[in-house]
């Protein structure tokens, strides 16, 4: 019987596991894949305080995972399928069988969501990426379009043009959801531009991505932007659908929680990119990690 197990070992899972570990819980993470979770889609991180020249976002990660081991706390290779509630405590299963535990914090991120025109599933790994970190230097010398107006969008436009000959920046608006400074950014480098006020209809191409067509919003004009590569940012979508039938989340299933934490059932916390919040960061991320913590280790203390 554990007092907590932490799922998921994004930077949230991490800082709640560094807690709880301090609070010397009975406690494990399970992590289906490797520690890091959606920051390592990003090379690098500039806005986590402490890295005045930014830091790789590997990097970070590892000396998180080494905080957390250097105090005891193992990591586990399991993913999890659901939660049982049973008579005070739960059942958490994997595929791997059950483990019981008397708290749960609930930190397993988010995906990319799909744009959702023709020719995105059927060009995936085909010219169409979610990730630049991942893919950019297989686009050396190629011309790619880059969709979305967010910090994703524009970050990746920006290590995106440090590959390719150049970069279309798609976005369905004239003003961007991104940081200031990142727009300020991708304006100053000359091989990104930007095509506003515009959204993708289809994908095309012979057997590989070939250009996207586009439409003008404004002026409903249609044309073709050739390029051999797309790269979609368009938002995330939450790792919650093995909860949904015992938590309450929105429309697009981010989890509730309320100022500590707590969601809508006794003993389950759930913090990071997974839940409903206003601010989705690292550093947003390893404070509702801790504060998760400090609410699992208060309710085991019945405080
Ligand atoms: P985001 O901030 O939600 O931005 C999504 C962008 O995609 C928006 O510009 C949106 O346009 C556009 N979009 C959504 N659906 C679309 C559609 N169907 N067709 C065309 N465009 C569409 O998502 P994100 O950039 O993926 O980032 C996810 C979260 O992680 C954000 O909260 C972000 O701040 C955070 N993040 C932070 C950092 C950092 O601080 N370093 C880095 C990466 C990500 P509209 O603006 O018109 O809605």
């Amino acid at each position: 019987m554990y007092d907590l197990i932490i799922i998921g070992a994004g930077p949230s899972g991490l800082a709640a596991a560094l807690y709880a570990a301090r609070f010397k819980l009975e406690a494990r993470i399970f992590e289906k894949f490797d520690c890091g979770g959606q920051i390592l889609l990003s090379p690098s991180i500039e806005n986590y305080p402490g890295f005045p020249d930014g830091i790789s976002t590997l990097g970070l990660i590892e000396n998180f995972k080494r905080q957390v081991e250097n105090l005891g706390l193992k990591i586990e290779n399991r993913e999890v399928v659901g939660i049982a509630p049973e008579e005070g405590i739960f059942k958490v299963k994997t595929e791997s069988g059950f483990f019981e535990t008397k708290t749960v914090i609930l930190a397993t991120g988010a995906v990319s969501k799909r744009l959702g025109v023709d020719g995105e599933d059927k060009f995936i790994g085909k010219g169409v990426s979610y990730c630049g970190t991942c893919d950019g230097p297989l686009f050396k010398n190629k011309d790619i379009a880059v969709i979305g107006g967010g910090d994703r969008a524009l970050e990746d436009a920006i290590f995106l043009a440090s590959y390719a000959s150049s970069v279309f920046l798609i976005h369905r608006r004239n003003q961007f959801r991104a940081s200031g400074i990142l727009v300020e950014k991708a304006k100053e480098n000359p091989k990104i531009r930007f095509v506003l006020d515009t959204v993708v209809e289809k994908i095309e191409g012979e057997g590989k991505v070939g250009a996207v067509k586009v439409k003008n919003v404004k002026t409903g004009l249609q044309s073709n932007i050739a390029c051999q590569g797309v790269f979609i940012f368009v938002g995330i979508s939450p790792n919650t659908g093995f909860v949904r039938n015992i938590l309450k989340t929105d429309q697009s299933g981010f989890i509730i929680v309320n100022q500590v934490m707590h969601t809508t059932m006794e003993g389950v916390f759930a913090c990071g990119d997974c839940v409903k919040k206003s601010l989705y960061q690292v550093i947003s991320a390893c404070g509702d990690g801790a504060v998760a913590a400090d609410s699992a280790h208060k309710y085991l203390l019945n405080l």
